[in-house]
């Protein structure tokens, strides 16, 4: 499979190309050349075959020229090895919990299977590849994870110091091993703006091998293809549900527009968002105004400039109404999300965390009778422990896979929010493993 940028059509780069360079030269993202069409055989059996099975299939569809089968299945088998359980709150609603990994958020499926690839094409690379982010806090987290151990690469995270939670900090500065935690005495912004600067660096990257593990990468979005034809699996056959995505940089609905390219029968999505509602207003509109974010309880979202939406345009370019006809964008202030978490608590005795319960704001709107909704709750619950408990008055236990953290020291570099320290960093000696 070759790979083109949104900025440039005629570009055909390789899987590996594509992946380790993240971004395409010329500023795009990178799309595959044509999207494999899954048999309707394969669809109408997803039921009877495991998470596993059906996800090596989907992968082989994409990677089977570039990949031995082999080295597929491994891939495949080590980063599926958690359920994402399709739960019923109520006739026809369900919750497609994606949070049972490690660092119980629905990056962590992205992450683990990039890191399996990066750690499978940097066996083929004599230099070190170096895999850096910026982090919020999720990004940072499931990265870190994803890559802890793995020959042939070191990942260097950048955080706003004293901005993350408790529990995001702790997954990923206590790591060690080639996991590097760099805190930065500034804001997101900063981060993110040092990060580019880096990519954007002759020098540095004639240096080393550097690349991005924000969802602009292939290797993360296309296995968020993966749990939609998952979700499919847990309904009956012959079911054509609508999907609710709680949405910041529209990676995680950018997949379910690919899934449904495959020929998963997906009816109707529902792009939900905080009050960044950058593209629920291009929805209405047609105008896409990005802006500076502002800070939610689903800070996770809290995304001003999208940068998937490049993509879900590429993916409509014939037609921006088809966008809107198969798309419909919903906003939802933080009051609106403590609400919901409480009545959905109070009437089914299920815990939301807010991502998740934006997400079901965008199902409830949408209610169609007789097709089945699914909302993605994309992260547990005791991620945001303060929060969920505040709004519920009930007791979130943090389950064991985030506790061990917690108990973890952590270590990490502090750095000035500017590139030069950065720099020195990444090219000093003392951090090449
Ligand atoms: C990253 C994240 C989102 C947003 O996903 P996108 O793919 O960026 O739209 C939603 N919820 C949680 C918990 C996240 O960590």
């Amino acid at each position: 499979m070759r790979y083109y940028s949104t900025r440039n059509r005629s570009e055909r780069a390789t899987l590996k190309e594509a992946v380790l360079r993240g971004l395409a030269p010329d500023g795009g993202l990178y799309m595959p050349h044509s999207f494999p069409v899954l048999s309707p055989d394969f669809i109408g059996s997803l039921q009877s075959r495991s998470f596993q099975e059906n996800t090596l299939t989907v992968a082989t569809a994409f990677f089977g020229e570039d990949l031995d089968e082999q080295v597929l299945r491994q891939m495949v088998e080590s980063t599926i090895t958690f359920d994402a359980p399709l739960v019923p709150l109520s006739e026809n609603l369900y919750a497609l919990e994606l949070f049972h990994g490690p660092t119980a958020a629905f990056k962590d499926f992205g992450a683990r299977f990039m890191s399996r690839m990066l750690g499978h094409f940097a066996e083929s690379e004599s230099r070190l590849i170096t895999i850096l982010a910026a982090t919020s806090g999720d990004t940072g987290s499931a990265v870190a994870n994803g890559f802890l151990g793995v020959p042939g690469t070191r990942v260097v995270v950048l955080y706003p110091s004293g901005k993350v939670s408790d529990i995001q900090e702790k997954q990923f500065t206590t790591l060690g091993e080639n996991i590097i935690a760099l805190e930065v005495e500034g804001s997101f912004d900063d981060c993110q703006r040092m990060v580019k600067e880096a990519f954007q660096h002759r020098e540095l990257n004639g240096r080393m091998v550097l690349t991005s593990a924000n969802s602009i990468n292939l290797a993360r979005l296309l296995p968020q293809t993966f749990y939609y034809f998952h979700a499919l699996a847990q309904l009956p056959a012959g079911s054509r549900p609508m999907v609710s995505v709680p949405s910041g940089n529209f990676g995680n609905l950018t997949a379910g527009l690919i899934a449904r390219k495959m020929g998963l029968p997906i009816g109707h999505f529902v792009a939900a968002t905080n009050v960044n509602d950058i593209v629920p207003r291009y929805l209405q509109t047609g105008a896409y105004l990005p802006r500076a974010s502002a800070a939610t309880i689903s800070n996770a979202m809290d995304v001003g400039d999208p940068s998937n939406f490049a993509r879900m345009q590429d993916l409509f370019q014939s037609s921006p109404d088809d966008m809107k006809s198969l798309i419909t964008g919903c906003t939802f202030s933080d009051d609106e999300t403590k609400a919901a978490m409480l009545q959905v608590y109070q009437r089914h005795g299920y815990v939301m965390d807010p991502h998740g319960a934006v997400g079901y704001l965008g199902a409830l709107g949408h209610a169609n009778a007789g097709h089945p909704i699914i909302f993605l709750e994309t992260a547990h619950p005791a991620k945001f422990k303060e929060t969920v408990e505040q709004i519920l008055k009930v007791e979130v236990p943090v389950p064991n896979t985030l506790q061990h953290f917690l108990r973890r020291k952590k270590q990490t570099i502090r750095l000035k929010p500017d590139f030069g320290a950065l720099y020195e960093t990444l090219v000093s000696e003392s951090l090449a493993h």
